[in-house]
């Protein structure tokens, strides 16, 4: 059996499957988050009963919204502040008796769609989170590209393209992220992105579904943030085409949902992407908030 494991803020999610990567169950439990005995402790009482319920002893992948320092084995997980800077892959070994594969949940969100989902068709996969971050994942022929410090896929933490200038105007602005740096696209294209650009635009302050509300009912100033929006991404995707040249791009997360997006992107991108006729396909998640926890478990396949 499969145990793919979600880390989340505030819960933490179990998801089983077998080789054939059927689903057989799921589990949801709050997240510990202030005391790293308390993480420890939950994830290995929601392992030991699931082996007994199931009578297995499953193989644990496990999905952070953070990564595992290649260099010096720590976790760096923001949203869960009691296993940061701690040995964690290995605590959690020692504890399950048994090996534990850790990696950010960009990637195993990627990893899923490559192996079943939207993206299983093709040998290069790149998946896309437009959630409340921008992040993303890297799949080559089934299996995860980490890159040498496990950074590959990061590409939120890359700059806005010069192009918004020409698009906005000089006085288009540019935020610090909270990775340091600034004008990151992590700022830029999540859901946040949106609501950002909408009020540069209007001066008012709406919710990103709001706002998807408005431009679906004719709302000038909504066309023209969607416009930029969408602008921004494709020339985002035509840096990653250019370097990655991917047969499917699939996209998740909450803007992952706005459908309109599939229909607006695709004809801006040759403007962007070096091409010989041929662009990837994007597409939307298969398995929507589920691709995390299903990717974590096909870390084992
Ligand atoms: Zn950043």
């Amino acid at each position: 059996m499969l145990y793919g494991l979600d880390i989340g803020g505030t819960k933490i999610e179990l998801a089983v499957f077998d080789e054939h990567q059927q689903s057989i169950t799921s589990k949801r439990i709050p997240t510990p988050t202030d005391s790293y005995d308390a993480f420890l402790g939950s994830i290995s009482q929601l392992i030991t009963d699931m082996d007994k319920e199931l009578s297995t002893h499953g193989k644990v992948g496990m999905g952070i919204p953070g990564f595992i320092n290649p260099n010096s084995s720590l976790a760096q997980c923001a949203n869960v502040p009691c296993t940061n800077g701690k040995p964690l892959q290995t605590d959690l070994e020692k504890i399950l008796e048994r090996p534990v594969k850790i990696e950010n949940d960009a990637n195993c969100f990627a990893l899923s769609e490559a192996i079943g989902g939207a993206g299983d068709d093709v040998g290069t996969v790149l998946g896309l989170i437009l959630g409340t971050g921008f992040g993303g994942g890297i799949v080559i022929d089934k299996k995860l590209h980490g890159g040498e410090n496990n950074l590959a896929g990061e590409v939120g933490h890359t700059p806005l393209p010069w192009r918004v200038f020409q698009l906005a105007s000089d006085d288009f602005p540019i935020v610090q992220c909270g990775c340091g740096m600034h004008g990151c696209l992590d700022t830029y294209l999540s859901g946040r992105g949106l609501e950002l650009i909408y009020q540069y635009y209007s001066k008012q302050t709406l919710k990103g579904k709001d706002i998807v509300a408005l431009y679906r009912n004719g709302g000038e100033t909504a066309n023209k943030a969607v416009q930029i929006y969408c602008e921004l991404l494709a020339s985002s995707l035509g840096s990653l085409i250019n370097t990655l040249d991917p047969g499917t791009i699939v996209l998740g997360g909450g803007l992952s949902n706005f459908s309109e997006l599939y229909e607006l992107v695709p004809p801006l991108l040759s403007k962007y992407a070096l091409n010989n006729g041929q662009l990837p396909a994007i597409k939307k998640a298969v398995f929507g908030d589920s691709g995390g926890v299903r990717g974590a478990a096909m870390l084992n396949l």
